[in-house]
């Protein structure tokens, strides 16, 4: 139990001693900070005092003490000693409202995974991510219960869970059994939320579950986060008896926090500390000429190869620039990679290696690590029945990187929410009773196997996709897809060999210029933070040059498309990213010249079209190139005249594979155009062997 009554305690009255502070503390300007904010409160008619903590160690130390010792005695002297101003300011206001003093900026911040049984009854400040919420409820304080016998009317205030209310009539003349109903209208409520909070995924310890903490918040509080959200709370830890499954009590106590203040903080340095000695570094190390190189080759040192999907990974963590055209329209800065490979190629290493780089980084599978999966979803608590807005991996990496492994495994409800994810940066979220908009401002770094099992080489990319689980609309809206395949090549086979049994054998050394990943890991946070560069006329140029060029090429309508102007966002960030790199203000040519680069290595890997040897980025926009399209579509244009020779009856199969032959379109191209056209809905088979279109 906390100790009540210290000596400082007894010798004057804790309210009187909040009064004096509230009236008398000077910030360092002179200024008398708590007359201030109490004035402006009215003013907005508020109902919370913000204190900052430091403020009160410095005005009276053991005051400051006592509050943390015994909070609900204090914090409650410190609430009271507000009304006593008001009533002077605005007696009516005061009458009418009750006052919380609420506590910021304690001294420490305890991590989730140390709280005991010590901190019990304490004020505590925790640091972490939100990641439920249920909707707000209403809380009964103050019941009032008329007898239906009587009329007799009886106040009663509620403070635990559960209801308390009279047995019988409190009237002695009356004194019913069981008569006493609530009068809703009569009664006093107040605003109530539960929420849960989380260790933040880049803290946790690897291989380690993260702890959770309950939070209840009340009043004012209820609302001021959403799911997804990094958030401080200060609150005093509360102990609730745990019941079996059968209702009964158990002899143990589960731990929840009753919050006095909670703050939402904002993205920034705050996560990722860098100290002047640290900035030093940053900006020493910007000025290397090959500092691009070095960031690229510091990334995953020891796995071999793939420089292009580094320096895509490097970009990447650093990011595009998000924004907001006068029209109100958001485009997003993040970008986003798809690595599709054969098993055993280091996909996942890669991905745990950025998630662990990246300020607010995520490693998780498509499957998903909880209930709400990669975007959100609404979860029921197994034991109280209760319902939850949960936040998923992209929400949770909200101004960060989500990993996501295995993407291609994701369940149908994140598939459809991904689109809105991806490309708004929002989930939105509508089911029992619950409805949310989160923010979900990450890049997404994903990893999936090809539909085959492994990548077959002698097909195109699109036919390697599973198009029932990475569909074209989702495909298109990753700014680089990079394929990785594990062919035998004796001269790549060998120097892999050798770096990877040198790390086995323990004899590697760091190659030289490598960045140790704890001053990237700064150095990616500073730039994020503090450098936001812009395009310059060269690199317009550039990007213009190159992009009209490649839509040259199909002009004339029926050549394949090269290029969208998704392609284009997408050039600016990667260009943006690379100016990042270097902490430069300004997009130069150089960073656009790298960027198509890279985007080049792509489109002319995924968007081959072996068929018409041209690039045709339809592959990935429209899941089949537009050579095959065409051919579909004269597929079609030969059933339908069949059909109107036939008078609409259905068409034997065997006369499409005429037609067709007869205009050059093999046997085997038509029976899969067939099958397709079937899974698609486009045409049916009404009786074996013959055809009729939707
Ligand atoms: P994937 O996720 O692509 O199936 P993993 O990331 O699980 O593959 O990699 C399998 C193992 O092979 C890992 O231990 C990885 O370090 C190793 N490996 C594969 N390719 C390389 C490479 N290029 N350089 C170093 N190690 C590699
Ligand atoms: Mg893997």
């Amino acid at each position: 139990m906390p100790e009540i009554g210290s000596e400082v305690a007894l010798t004057s009255d804790p309210r009187l001693r909040f009064l004096e502070f509230y009236r008398s503390f000077e910030d360092r300007k002179g200024r008398l900070k708590y007359r201030e904010r109490i004035r402006k409160m009215i003013l907005l008619r508020q109902r919370s005092l913000v204190v900052d903590f430091p403020d009160l160690v410095a005005y009276d130390k053991d005051l400051a003490k006592e509050v943390l010792k015994a909070p609900t005695i204090f914090i409650e002297a410190a609430s009271k000693a507000i009304t006593d101003i008001v009533k002077i300011d605005d007696p009516d206001y005061a009458k009418s409202t009750v006052f919380y003093a609420r506590f910021r900026r304690l001294p420490e911040a305890i991590p989730l995974r140390s709280l005991r049984a010590e901190h019990i009854g304490r004020l505590i400040m925790v640091e972490g991510i939100l990641t439920r919420a249920t909707p707000v409820k209403q809380q009964l304080t103050e019941a009032v219960f008329q007898c239906e016998a009587c009329g007799e009317r009886t106040i009663i205030a509620q403070e635990g869970i559960v209801l308390r209310q009279p047995a019988r009539c409190t009237n002695p003349a009356c004194g019913k059994r069981g008569s006493m109903r609530l009068l809703i209208e009569e009664s006093k409520f107040r605003d109530w939320q539960k929420l849960v909070v989380q260790e933040r995924p880049e803290e946790l310890p690897p291989g380690q579950l993260p702890r959770n903490l309950e939070v209840i918040v009340r009043d004012d509080l209820v609302d001021r986060a959403r799911p997804g959200d990094r958030v401080t709370v200060v609150g005093i830890l509360n102990v609730k008896q745990e019941r079996a499954v059968s209702g009964a009590k158990l002899s143990t106590f589960s731990t929840y926090l009753e919050a006095n203040n909670i703050e939402v903080a904002e993205a920034g340095l705050g996560e990722v500390e860098i100290t002047s000695e640290d900035e030093r570094k940053i900006l020493e190390l910007a000025k290397s000429p090959d500092i691009h190189e070095r960031i690229i080759r510091s990334i995953a040192p020891s796995i071999y190869g793939y420089e292009h999907i580094k320096e895509a990974v490097a970009y990447q963590l650093f990011g595009g620039e998000p924004k907001v055209y006068p029209d109100g329209v958001r485009v997003r800065g993040d970008i986003h990679i798809l690595l599709v490979g054969d098993p055993g190629t280091a996909k996942s290493q890669l991905l745990k290696y950025a998630a662990r780089l990246a300020p607010r980084g995520l490693y998780t599978s498509g499957k998903g690590s909880t209930a709400a999966g990669l975007t959100a979803a609404v979860v029921r608590d197994k034991r109280t029945g209760e319902f939850y807005l949960e936040a998923g991996a992209l929400v949770l990496s909200d101004k960060g990187i989500a990993c996501i492994d295995e993407f291609d495994k994701m369940d149908n409800e994140d598939r459809a929410s991904m689109h809105e994810a991806m490309e708004q940066q929002t989930v939105s979220i509508a089911k029992a009773g619950i409805v949310a908009t989160l923010n979900a401002r990450c890049a997404v770094l994903a990893a999936a196997n090809p539909k085959y099992g492994r990548y077959v080489y002698e097909r195109s990319f699109n036919e390697n996709i599973d198009e029932r689980k990475l569909p074209p609309t989702i495909l298109s809206r990753f700014d680089l897809i990079f394929v990785i395949t594990d062919k035998p090549e004796r001269g790549h086979d060998a120097r892999l060999a050798e770096h990877v049994l040198k790390l086995h054998g323990g004899t590697y050394v760091e190659e030289e210029g490598v960045i140790p990943p704890e001053l990237l890991r700064k150095y990616i946070a500073y730039a994020r933070e503090r450098i936001h560069p812009k395009l310059s006329v060269e690199a317009i140029e550039k990007i213009k040059d190159f992009y009209l060029e490649m839509r040259g090429r199909a002009e004339g309508g029926s050549s394949p498309v090269p290029i969208t102007p998704r392609q284009l966002e997408s050039l600016v960030r990667l260009a943006e990213a690379r100016a990042k790199m270097a902490l430069r203000e300004i997009v130069t040519a150089e960073d656009a010249e790298a960027a198509i680069r890279l985007m080049k290595t792509y489109l002319s890997s995924v968007g081959y079209d072996e068929e018409t040897g041209s690039i045709d980025i339809d592959i990935v926009m429209v899941g089949k190139p537009r050579s095959q399209q065409e051919k579909i579509l004269k597929v079609m244009d030969i059933i339908k005249m069949l059909e109107e020779s036939r008078d609409g009856e259905p068409v034997p199969v065997n006369e499409i594979y005429e037609e067709a032959e007869a205009q050059g379109l093999s046997r085997e191209f038509v029976e899969k155009t067939l099958r397709r056209m079937r899974n698609d809905g486009l045409i049916y088979e009404p009786r074996t062997g013959y055809i009729k279109r939707t």
